[in-house]
């Protein structure tokens, strides 16, 4: 089968996609997309399909049924400009292939992350890790913007002053913030891309990493539309549910047809 072009995809190769107040996201290139999936399973199952229904219908079987190999025939780069402490939770997902700017290669960039003050939050009563939907007052919110400019513009000022007394990149680095932005190249096959983007778009997630998923999100669905909508349904909307809640629920379900086949089958409903 040939190299695989998209389109939709193509349109938006290359350019950038503005997220926070100065990072971005940026699809650098692909490889496959649904037609891929689809012959790869082909070669699996050995049967053919002509029409996007049919197309459609194979792949949600696929993600239906954890079939996941076929996803990882598709292959996205993306390059990302990010704060550090966004890197830091994004890196934990272990299957991409990253290059990362280097600090002690380069000099880093006088760019740090500032949240603007309708992001700034409480701290969440019922999510240890999370913020509430409570905004700070205009006062606090002001002041917590200038407390952690004034950090930034010190941060750099000594890292700006020890360049200047020739220490190495290296160390001169060490004392600037987690705002500070990095960039990186980053690869990820489609099925490890969609583990991705459900962990990093669900509202667990911390906000800020939330509106890089959101983009990359809507560019993996224009490389692959089909596959996209099967993730969103079976996996994004889905939900698992622990033994006890699904005898709950097989208590109270109704004995006739008029329950879904799907539900039947996975509740063992006679
Ligand atoms: C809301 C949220 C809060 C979090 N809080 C914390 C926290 O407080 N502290 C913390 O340390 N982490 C935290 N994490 C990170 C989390 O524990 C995972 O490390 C991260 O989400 C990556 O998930 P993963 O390991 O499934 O995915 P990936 O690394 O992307 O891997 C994808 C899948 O590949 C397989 N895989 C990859 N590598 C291996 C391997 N070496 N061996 C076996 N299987 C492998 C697994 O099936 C895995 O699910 C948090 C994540 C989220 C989304």
């Amino acid at each position: 089968m040939a190299h695989v072009v998209i389109p939709d995809a193509e349109s938006v190769l290359d350019k950038e996609f503005s997220v926070l107040d100065k990072g971005f996201v940026r699809l650098v290139d692909y490889l496959g997309g649904d037609e891929r999936i689809v012959a790869a399973a082909r070669v699996s199952y050995g049967k053919g399909t002509k029409t996007v229904r049919e197309d459609q219908g194979l792949i949600n079987y696929l993600m239906r049924n954890g079939h996941t190999s076929p996803f990882e025939q598709v292959i996205l780069t993306f390059h990302v400009k990010l704060p550090i402490f966004v890197a830091r939770q994004w890196v934990r997902h272990r299957t991409a292939r990253l290059n990362e700017m280097s600090g002690r290669y380069s000099v880093m960039k006088d760019e740090f992350y500032t949240p603007t003050e309708s992001t700034l939050r409480t701290q969440s009563a019922v999510n240890k890790q999370g913020r509430s939907e409570e905004t700070l007052s205009v006062e606090d919110a002001g002041a917590v913007i200038a407390t952690l400019e004034a950090g930034q513009k010190d941060a750099y000022a000594h890292y700006q002053a020890m360049l200047d007394k020739n220490l190495a990149r290296e160390v001169a680095r060490i004392g600037l913030p987690l705002s500070l932005y990095t960039e990186w190249y980053w690869q990820m096959d489609l099925n490890n891309l969609f583990h991705f983007l459900r962990l990093r778009l669900d509202e667990h997630a911390q906000w800020e990493i939330r509106q890089y998923a959101a983009i990359m999100a809507d560019l993996t669905r224009r490389v692959a539309p089909l596959a996209y909508a099967a993730f969103e349904k079976y996996r994004l909307s889905a939900v698992s549910l622990s033994t006890e809640s699904v005898e709950w629920l097989k208590e109270r379900m109704p004995k006739d047809d008029d329950v879904p086949r799907e539900i039947r089958e996975k509740f063992k409903l006679k």
